[in-house]
This record gives structure tokens, sequence and C-alpha cells, in this order.
């Protein structure tokens, strides 16, 4: 028997990269407007810092301008609001990103709730999730991270009307709008949870699985169809002493048995991971030319 193909999010990601520098070149030369990305980051998290740089550099590579601003971690709640403010308000700005968590002293709901919908990159907006979920509505934006697992699906030729999907794990990040999307594609959705009963059985059943639950290698190949495809979201750090770090990065899902049973699956790292980045990039490519009713 065969092993799985590997579904290489790198190197889709990095072919998406290069079609959004090319279409912001076009419309840079066509009407002189270049996509801007503000993001606020609130504290001296270091996995934070790592983010916000990681997606400056991203959007350095694909000519996006990036905005910058740093609040130290006692600021009050009015200040994150005043920066928010202030982006909502500047035309170079079309997408705002407040970096999560923020400290604990502040409102988080309400915070994200002051982005304008128009520059929601994240797509987590109530009226742009209200949107995602009701047939005949658009949404602005759609969350990053399960918009690039449906584009991995989508560049890998993988046909998702009227296939069973199981998606396992529920967040309003990453669980929910990722059903949402599936539903939206003619996929015939289940959502497994912390409370789900027998999850082995119905995960069994998925013709494509969508795991983001954060629990290493909980779905085991026996979880598993034969010939189904699998999107690992989790990102999920395990003890590895021969490592200088002393751990090392796995999925959701156990990737030696999940290659000798599915059809498809993805790496953790060089899956979603680098999808998601993508599709911030994009997400803000698109607010642009919204913004400009650049075609
Ligand atoms: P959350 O902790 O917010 O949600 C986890 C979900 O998994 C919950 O709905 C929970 O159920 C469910 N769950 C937990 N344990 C089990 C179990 N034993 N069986 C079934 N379901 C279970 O996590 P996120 O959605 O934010 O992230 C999930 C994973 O994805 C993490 O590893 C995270 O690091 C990774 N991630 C990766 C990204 C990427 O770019 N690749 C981006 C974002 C996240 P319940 O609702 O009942 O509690």
């Amino acid at each position: 028997e065969s092993l799985a193909k590997v579904i290489d999010g790198k190197a889709v990601a990095k072919q998406i990269r290069e079609e959004i520098a090319a279409e912001i070149l076009r419309m840079k030369d066509a009407i002189g407007v270049v996509p801007g990305l503000a993001v606020i980051l609130v504290g001296d998290r270091k996995d934070s810092a790592t983010y916000v740089r990681n997606k400056k550099k991203a959007c350095d590579s694909v000519g996006i301008n990036s905005y910058e601003v740093h609040l130290p971690e006692e600021s009050t709640e009015q200040e994150v609001l005043d920066s928010i403010s202030r982006f909502n308000d500047d035309p170079s700005v079309h997408g705002i990103l407040v970096q999560l968590p923020l400290p604990l002293h502040m409102n988080e709901v309400k915070i994200l709730n002051s982005v304008a919908i128009e520059k929601d990159v994240d797509g987590f907006h109530p009226l742009n999730i209200g949107r995602l979920a009701m047939r005949g509505r658009e949404p602005l934006f759609v969350p990053c991270t399960p918009k690039g697992c449906i584009e991995l699906l989508h560049r890998y030729g993988i046909e998702i009307r009227g296939k069973k999907a199981v998606v396992i794990g529920r967040s309003n990040i990453v669980g929910m709008p990722a059903a949402l999307l599936l539903q939206r594609e003619d996929a015939t959705v289940t959502i497994v949870h912390s409370r789900t009963m027998n999850p082995e059985d119905i995960t069994r059943q998925a013709d494509i699985i969508i795991s983001a639950t954060g629990k290493a290698n909980m779905v085991r190949g026996s979880w598993i169809k034969h010939g189904a495809v699998v999107i690992d979201v989790g990102i999920n750090p395990v003890e590895d002493a021969k490592l200088p770090r002393g751990y090392r990065l796995v999925g959701d899902v156990c990737y030696e048995e999940a290659m000798e049973v599915a059809s498809a699956v993805t790496p953790v790292p060089g899956g979603v991971g680098p999808m998601t980045i993508a599709m911030l990039l994009s997400n803000t490519l698109t607010s642009a030319k919204r913004a400009h009713g650049f075609r």
C-alpha cells in the first residue's frame, strides 16, 4: 500500500504570496494605491511579539505597508480603542488586527467590536460571522485559518460538494467557521467537540477531516476512513529532549498513522500554518481593492 499524498501548505502559500504580490503591483500601477495593514500589540508576550513580527515580514514580502502600534501591558482599554479608532479613520489602512490575547483587564469583546467591519481582515466581527452562516449573504472577510484549509482543498483539486466532512473543534476562530465554510461548499458537516460521544466512530465516517483541538496526536489512524483527506490545524508543542529548544511541534493527528490510511494529509509544521498568513495578506488586498473599487 502506498502512503498518502502530503499536502504542501508551505509551497501553496508561497505561490499565493506570489499571486498577491503581482496583484498589488497591478493595483499600484493602475491607481497608485498600496494596501496597508495595521497591527496592534498590547503587552510583552513573547509568542505574540513573534506572531506580529512574522505578519510584518509577510507584509513586506508582498508589498503591503504595515503599521504597528505597541502599547505597554498597563495601558488602558481606552488607549487601545483610540488606536483602533485612528486606524478606522485612516484611508491608508485597509486591515486592522488586534493581536490576542489582550491583557486581562481589557474587554476583548468591546475592543474587537470596535474594529470597522470593512477593515476586519481577521473576519472575527459578529456581522462577518453571521453573514458567513446565512444563505445568500456574503461576509466581507472569512477567518484566515479556516479559509486556508478550504483553499488547500481547492488547490489540490479535492472535491468538497456532497462529501461527508467532520470538523473536530468548535472554537470561534477555527472550528466553527471551518464548519460553516464546508457547508457553504456543499459538504454534509458534523462537528465533534469535547462532549461528543464516540468521536472516533463519527470521525471515521468522514471523507474530509479538519481537526482543530490543540490535543497532540489525538486523532489516530483508526479514526480515519481509508482514502479520507486530513487537514490538521493543531500546533502543539511536545517535549523532545533531542532538540536544543527541548520541544517540537506536532498536530492533532498522529501523522505517521494518518499517512498509512488517508489519501492526503497536511503536515505540521508546513501545512495549514503558512496558509493562515497567506490568507491574511489576501484579505488585506481584497479590502484595499474594495475600498478603491479596483477590480
Ligand atoms: P480552542 O482551545 O479555542 O478550541 C479547541 C476545540 O477543540 C474546542 O471546541 C474543544 O471542545 C475541542 N476539543 C478539545 N478537546 C477535545 C477532545 N478531546 N475531543 C474533541 N474535541 C476537543 O483552540 P483553537 O481552535 O484556537 O485552536 C486549536 C488548535 O489549532 C491549537 O493547537 C492551535 O494552536 C491551532 N491553531 C493553528 C492555527 C494555524 O494557523 N495553523 C491558527 C489557530 C489555531 P469544547 O468546545 O467542547 O471545549
